[in-house]
């Protein structure tokens, strides 16, 4: 009985929380100022993964990974060693799933890329993947080289929670480089967070996140919360904004035992 009474409770709270949210804009949670500081990244880094990395993309196949709507073959290019967007096909993600791990992935803003704002190379990787389409945590991709935004959205944020430390984008038409360290929310028996998601992102060799304390998922509008899930794919976005699409290139992970 007590457990119907919970289970009543919780889903007029999301009720709630759903009809709370409708109220919010977009705008609502941008955050303009300060601008982090730019810095130059050294010469380009990168090279083959480690002897224990899993190989996400090696530059040949999508093998190991999936559209993200339907689990269909993940419907993006290859082509001469790189994966290239394909807008329509929607966003893929790994067919694994993973919990704590290390992530390396190089990404490519086309030299002729257009657009402004949040409509200028906008893709992004989900650390974790909790759902269909943009749900999830979203480490930012963007064009961020000389291209304003709300800076809780540029390139290397964490999605509409945290900027990055300083801006170290290179231009368009040159590649840059994620190294992620992520260590996957824990949630009690109540489905409570108990312990929230922890990131680390160095950007082109440059320290932008530190170790930052996700609130919940990242989301477009409102504000983030946490829903119960365990081991996650990882996901890459097609966004839907004009701009010509961003390529990719030498994805892999290590997993990592669990943080003590
Ligand atoms: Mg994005």
């Amino acid at each position: 009985m007590i457990s119907k009474v919970a289970v009543l409770v919780a889903a007029l709270a999301s009720l709630w929380a759903v009809g709370a949210q409708a109220q919010l804009l977009p705008q609502d949670t941008e955050v303009w100022k300060p601008e982090p500081l730019v810095v130059t990244p050294a010469a380009q880094l990168g090279g083959a993964p480690p002897s224990d990395a899993i190989v996400l993309f090696g530059g040949k196949d999508l093998g190991e990974w999936v559209t993200s709507k339907d689990k269909s073959p993940a419907g993006w290019s290859v082509a001469d060693g790189l994966l290239t967007v394909n807008k329509a096909a929607g966003n893929i993600e790994t067919k694994r799933s993973f919990r704590d791990f290390q992530l390396h992935i190089e990404w490519r803003v086309p030299a002729n890329i257009s657009g402004t704002g949040q409509g200028r190379g906008n893709s992004g990787v989900f650390l974790a993947s909790t759902g269909r389409g943009d749900a999830g945590y979203e480490l930012q991709i963007l064009d961020s080289y000389a291209n304003p935004t709300y800076v809780n959205g540029q390139a290397a944020s964490i999605y509409k929670q945290r900027p990055p430390l300083v801006n170290a984008s290179r231009k368009p038409g040159e590649w840059q480089t994620y190294d992620v360290i992520w260590r996957a929310p824990v949630f009690g028996a109540d489905g409570v967070v108990a312990k929230p998601a922890r990131v680390s992102v160095l950007h082109n060799g440059v320290l932008v996140q530190d170790n930052f304390a996700l609130a919940g998922e990242t989301v477009y509008i409102g504000q983030p919360a946490y829903r119960p899930h365990g081991a996650a794919p990882i996901k890459l976005q097609a966004h839907g904004d004009r701009s010509e699409p961003i390529s990719f290139r030498n994805i892999w992970v290590r997993e990592l035992p669990p943080s003590v």
